[in-house]
């Protein structure tokens, strides 16, 4: 009984985080629009109007509005996922379709914060702990924003990456903290750190940031101080690859991807950063399970 009230508690948050995040892409693509043209470099003029009227807005009007006919939004269009299911996807006032995507976000957190509560690896016995998992619960919605954003302008910024740093030293910190066997625990963090970011750091150095950018290497160092393990920091970057694969492979089959197109590795490792923090220890389990198992049958 009590599981099912915190998942619904952490659903809802999770509903009106991802709300959150998803409006975060956009202001802070607005934000990086007008960064850009100061700066002088070539900026999209149609999504330049479209965009940077979202930061422009002054404090008495600063509320969300259509992307499409600006129309200032109601507080009744802004209940995350129910408005958007209330409207079918469409704009109230103009009728152009929403997208997808602030739908998918809103979802997708609250999948995420259930998730991780119902399948977290750690405790959640002290106070201690239970910060831990919020700490983990901040990243997720740092990670949606950075998801979302790197999947639409293959960019990571630092305005997001750099606070996520910030919250998965908190992490690790709190996991050295407790932990029973220091020196094993920094080796297997060292380790992770090695996996997820110094093998980004080495293709980006190699390629001259061509193959990669720098953004996934500093993402990289995140995900490697959430998970710790370096056991999981290689789950993470197996399951980034194999899903890599399995979109890509059939989208080179199907024409739609070809040599030249340009593939976000951001959202795929932190999928699979996100299954390695949570399914991980499972399998990390099963397969000395089915290590002890072979070697009773070898044995007996
Ligand atoms: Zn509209």
């Amino acid at each position: 009984m009590e599981q099912i009230v915190i998942s619904g508690i952490l659903a809802m948050f999770g509903v009106i985080l991802g709300s959150f995040a998803a409006a975060s892409v956009w202001r802070l693509r607005a934000r990086q629009l007008v960064e850009d043209k100061a700066a002088g470099e070539p900026v999209d003029k149609a999504e330049y109007k479209k965009l940077v009227p979202l930061t422009q807005s002054t404090v008495k009007a600063d509320r969300s509005r259509c992307l499409h006919c600006t129309h200032p939004l109601a507080w009744y269009d802004l209940i995350p996922l129910i408005s958007w299911i209330s409207v079918k996807g469409k704009c109230r006032y103009c009728h152009v379709s929403i997208g997808w995507f602030e739908p998918l976000m809103e979802l997708g957190v609250a999948v995420f914060f259930v998730a991780s509560y119902l399948l977290w690896p750690h405790n959640l016995t002290d106070s201690l702990s239970i910060v831990q998992f919020i700490v983990w619960l901040a990243s997720g919605v740092m990670l949606a924003v950075l998801f979302g954003y790197d999947l639409k302008w293959f960019l990571l910024p630092d305005s997001i990456v750099f606070p996520l740093i910030g919250a998965s030293a908190i992490f690790a910190a709190i996991d050295l903290a407790t932990t029973s066997n220091l020196t094993a625990a920094l080796t297997s963090l060292v380790g992770a750190v090695t996996i997820l970011s110094g093998l980004y750091f080495a293709l980006w150095h190699v390629s001259k940031g061509q193959w990669i950018g720098f953004g996934d290497v500093k993402l990289g160092l995140a995900l490697a101080l959430l998970l710790v393990d370096w056991r999981l920091a290689f789950i993470a970057l197996f399951a980034a690859n194999l899903i890599g694969c399995l979109i890509v492979i059939p989208g080179m089959l199907a024409k739609k991807i070809t040599r030249s197109s340009r593939i976000p590795f951001g959202p795929l490792l932190i999928v699979g950063a996100v299954l390695a923090m949570l399914c991980g220890p499972l399998l990390l389990s099963a397969y000395s399970g089915a290590i002890v198992s072979a070697t009773m049958l070898l044995v007996g």
